[in-house]
């Protein structure tokens, strides 16, 4: 029986030490959060992302735009809140209305206070190694990796999915903790051969039932990102097969409380680093 990382847990010790740290900076990190239109999912994950900053002691601004917001307005708003000095990170919730570009938005937030680091500058960066900031999920699954003293180096790590801000930051963050990294997607031919080589398993397809214990190798150490909603019960599960694979498993995260709170907590990590860029305190 594989043991079963407690994500909450470890993200509320985590953002009681940023709380801490916060209440000794000369001002209080500040988090900008645009949010555009109405969708019941983008606006939980903003009302979460705003409860977070109140408990870590942070300033926070939110933007309500309707879903008819231009382009043009959107942009000039970004232009405003990156002149604003007690803003530090500014994070704009995706999906946006098919009318506005999200590329052309992301370009418009200042690299420096860039949270998500989804900005061109900073994914170069972070090809160099370079970038003060990572994508929230990939680096909350780190920051649990360490905590529960899992090493990366030299293991073979397996990451399902591709996406811009989960499996390619992801596979690069093992790739410089020295992980053997396969990236597996939908063209991938044989999955399961490739999922049976990993010591790290990381899946992040929006696939409910794709990872199955025969797709395990004996002792992994499995990470569900997905968060997929059953549209009847309303239920949230992962792609992995929980009760079958956790008995194979060595580690394995649970859906939900696993990865989705290590993710709000790298935010406000993320926010407190360039926090602290801003003010002086720590170098890039
Ligand atoms: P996405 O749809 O942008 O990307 C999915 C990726 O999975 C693609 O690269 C695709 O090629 C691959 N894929 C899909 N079906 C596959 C299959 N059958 N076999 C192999 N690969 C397959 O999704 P995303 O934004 O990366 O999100 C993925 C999942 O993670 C979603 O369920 C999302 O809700 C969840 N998510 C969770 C968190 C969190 O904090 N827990 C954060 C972000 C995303």
């Amino acid at each position: 029986m594989a043991v079963i990382f407690d994500g909450k847990s470890l993200a509320e010790s985590i953002k009681r030490k940023i709380m801490e740290e916060a209440a000794n900076l000369p001002r209080k990190p500040g988090l900008a959060a645009i949010l555009v239109g109405d969708d019941p999912a983008s606006r939980l994950y903003v009302n979460n992302k705003e409860k977070d900053c109140a408990a870590c002691g942070f300033f926070s601004r939110r933007f309500d735009l309707p879903a008819t917001v231009s382009e043009e307005e959107l942009l000039g708003r970004i232009d405003r809140i990156n002149a604003n000095a007690a803003i530090d990170g500014i994070l704009v919730q995706l999906p946006l209305p098919a009318s506005i570009s999200e590329r052309r938005i992301v370009e418009a937030i200042a690299p420096e206070k860039d949270v998500d680091a989804f900005h061109p500058l900073n994914v170069g960066r972070m090809v160099y190694g370079e970038s003060p900031v990572w994508p929230c999920t990939p680096s909350g699954i780190a920051a649990m990796l360490d905590a529960y003293q899992i090493p990366i180096d030299g293991k073979v790590c397996v990451m399902v999915g591709r996406s811009d801000i989960v499996g390619k930051p992801m596979g690069l963050l093992l790739l410089q903790r020295n992980g053997t990294v396969i990236y597996c997607h939908r063209h991938t031919r044989d999955l399961a051969a490739m999922t049976r080589q990993a010591d790290i398993l990381i899946v992040a397809a929006g696939c409910p039932g794709l990872i199955t214990s025969d797709m395990v190798k004996a002792d992994a150490v499995v990470i569900d990102v997905a968060m997929n909603r059953d549209p009847t019960t309303g239920i949230f599960t992962g792609d992995v097969c929980f009760d079958e694979v956790k008995e194979k498993a060595a580690c394995i995260t649970p859906v939900p409380g696993g990865v989705g709170p290590m993710t709000r907590a790298m935010l406000m990590r993320n926010v407190l680093t360039l926090a602290k860029l801003h003010m002086g305190l720590a170098q890039p």
